[in-house]
This record gives structure tokens, C-alpha cells and sequence, in this order.
């Protein structure tokens, strides 16, 4: 059987780190003071629990001698240092596929609002200004034409209930999709021209950083909404909030931001945009799902030293 610890990187959901507790001897990263508690007991830990807002980087990785495996709370998991890891055999995990329904939904709401224009019609009702007159006509979804940047597992769930609303699915991948009915586009600025909605659900990271940069932004054009549930760091924001403010892109819908939990004030200062505050997976049963597919991670290491569900990376470890 194994010893050590497990290092719980902050911040975690009450439930997983309940669960650590009652199961493994647990340390905490403390925020401050954290050089002298690794010195101290760095050499304790085994194994580290996090989620996708917790860094786990190179010097980290480093002040644990004996770290062998990293369990991450969440798909993606630009927050851990994977090269780091691989150069000393430390495997890493994450939660696909459990988080596909609420992603997608979360997704189909933040076009349906941005489009349809919901929040500003609540705050219409509500400021009292339908006695004056009529809530302008918008935009609709159903019959539309949606590009899906990034048809994986998330992006094929959210084409799925798009297709259920008529609507004409394109995408663009690095490579195509084989046995899929939807059109390819080369490139996202190809994909942009061609759709009414650009949804962007890549992985982030260096290899997608500004992915959407202000030409595919003036592909989509002056009626075109964007939806962003990836990463931040896919879109350019800057280009984003120029883009909204000068009329060259219609709409936005936001879940994820380039620097959260901050918002830029131009941003929030927009009335053509829908923000949500990184919420995608966030539902108790699907947050239950990913605790769970977490902790099964680590206790079937814990007895045989395999991951259920390692990170893609981790096939170059096996051959
Ligand atoms: P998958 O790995 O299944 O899908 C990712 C897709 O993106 C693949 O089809 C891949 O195709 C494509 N892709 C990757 N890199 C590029 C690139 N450089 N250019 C174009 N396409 C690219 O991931 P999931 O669907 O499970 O998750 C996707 C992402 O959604 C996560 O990594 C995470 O960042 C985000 N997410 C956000 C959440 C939220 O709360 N807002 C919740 C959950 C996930 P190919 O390799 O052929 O390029």
C-alpha cells in the first residue's frame, strides 16, 4: 500500500475537499508563507488534488520529490504544467464527458439570451418602460446558421441541441471530423464568413491563445453574436471589446474572461453583451459528477497506480 499525502491546491468544491479528508492524510497550500510549508513538507506529498483555477506549475512540481500523480477537478487543465510532469513520469487526470449536458446547456442559454436579447428584456419589464411602448424585435436562433471552433466532445453536445432547432451546423478543427454531418470550414476567420453565431469551445493554452483574433471577429460581422465558453485566452479581448464598441460585431455572450475573476469596465459597460461569471459546468449534480470522477482518479491509483481518465498526454508515458 501507498503513503503520503495528498496537497489540495485551492481553491476546491466543499465536496472534494471533504472527501480528500476523509479518506487520505491531507495537506493544504497555504497562500501565503508557501516556500517555508514546502520546505517543511514538500517531501510529505504523493499526490495533488485541484481544480482547473488552481496552478500547479513547474515550481510547484519541483519543491514535491516524491509527487507521482496530479488530479484535476474539470476538462480542461491549462492550469497544470504538463510538460513538468511528464519529464518526471507524474500522470495527470481530468473530467471529460460528465460535464457535457451542462456546458452545452449553458452554451444554448448564452446564445438564446445574447440573440434574443433576454437580459435587456427583463431589465425593460423591470426598470418599467413597457407602458411606453414596445420591446424592439430581435434576432432568433432557431433556423440559424451556427459555427461550432472546436467540435469535441462539448462542441458536438452543443451542435446536437442546435440541430434540434433547425439549425445549419459548420465547424472548423485542426483536422475534419470524420462521419459528421456538418461542413468544414479551413480556417476560424473561413468559419466566421460563413455563419450567423461563431460558438468557441477549444481547449485554451498556448496553442489557442487569440485564436479568435479581430479577423475573424470582422468575418462574423456587424449582425453576427459570438458565444465564448473555452477560455479567456482564445479570444483576443481587447479586439473583442473594439469590435462591440465600434458596431463590427453585433453581439457577444461571455463565460470566460482573460483575466478572471476580473472583467474589463468596457466590457461590463456594454449593452450588447451577455456575461456569465465562468458557469458552464457549474450545477450541483454535474460538479457532484466531476468531484466523484476526480476522487475515483486518485483511489484507483491509490491501488493499482493507473488514472481512469489520464489526460491525452499522458499515452506518451506508455509507449
Ligand atoms: P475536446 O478535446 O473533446 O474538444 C476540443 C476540440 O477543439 C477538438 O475537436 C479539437 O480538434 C479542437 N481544437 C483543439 N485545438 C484547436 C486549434 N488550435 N484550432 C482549432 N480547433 C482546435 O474538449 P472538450 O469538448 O471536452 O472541452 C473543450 C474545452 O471547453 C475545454 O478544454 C475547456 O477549456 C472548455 N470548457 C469550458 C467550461 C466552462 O465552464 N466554460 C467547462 C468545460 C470545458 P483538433 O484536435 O482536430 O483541432
Amino acid at each position: 500500500t501507498r503513503s503520503g499525502a495528498v496537497l489540495r491546491v485551492p481553491p476546491l468544491s466543499k465536496l472534494l475537499h471533504e472527501s480528500l479528508a476523509a479518506s487520505y492524510d491531507v495537506l493544504d497550500l497555504p497562500s501565503e508563507g508557501r516556500a517555508a510549508f514546502l520546505a517543511e513538507h514538500g517531501g510529505d506529498v504523493v499526490a495533488i488534488a485541484c481544480t482547473n483555477s488552481g496552478r500547479v506549475d513547474a515550481e510547484l512540481i519541483g519543491a514535491l520529490p516524491r509527487l507521482q500523480v496530479v488530479v484535476n477537478q474539470g476538462v480542461g487543465y491549462e492550469n497544470v504544467d504538463v510538460d513538468a510532469c511528464l519529464e518526471r513520469g507524474i500522470l495527470v487526470s481530468h473530467t471529460p464527458d460528465v460535464l457535457d449536458d451542462a456546458v452545452a446547456e449553458t452554451t444554448l442559454g448564452l446564445l438564446i439570451a445574447t440573440r434574443r436579447r433576454l437580459v435587456e428584456a427583463d431589465a425593460f419589464v423591470r426598470d418599467g418602460r413597457w407602458a411606453d411602448g414596445q420591446f424592439p424585435l430581435t434576432g432568433q436562433v432557431s433556423g440559424s446558421r451556427v459555427g461550432i471552433l472546436g467540435l469535441g466532445r462539448i462542441g458536438r453536445r452543443i451542435a446536437g441541441v442546435l440541430e434540434a432547432l433547425g439549425c445549419e451546423i459548420s465547424y472548423h478543427n485542426r483536422r475534419r471530423v470524420p462521419g459528421v454531418p456538418y461542413a468544414y470550414a479551413g480556417s476560424p476567420t473561413e468559419l466566421a464568413a460563413a455563419v450567423d453565431n461563431l460558438v468557441v469551445v477549444v481547449p485554451g493554452g498556448s496553442a489557442t491563445a487569440a485564436l479568435v483574433d479581430r479577423d475573424v471577429l470582422d468575418a462574423l460581422g456587424p449582425d453576427g453574436v459570438l458565444v465564448n465558453v473555452a477560455r479567456g485566452s482564445v479570444v483576443d479581448e481587447p479586439a473583442l471589446v473594439a469590435a462591440l464598441q465600434e458596431g463590427r460585431l453585433g453581439a457577444a455572450g461571455l463565460d470566460v474572461y482573460a483575466e478572471e475573476p476580473h472583467v474589463p469596465q468596457a466590457l461590463r459597460a456594454l449593452g450588447n453583451v451577455v456575461l456569465l461569471p465562468h458557469v458552464g459546468s457549474a450545477t450541483v449534480r454535474t460538479r457532484t459528477a466531476m468531484a466523484d470522477l476526480t476522487l475515483a482518479n486518485l483511489a484507483l491509483w491509490w491501488e493499482s497506480g493507473r488514472l481512469q481518465t489520464p489526460v491525452p498526454e499522458m499515452a506518451a508515458l506508455s509507449s
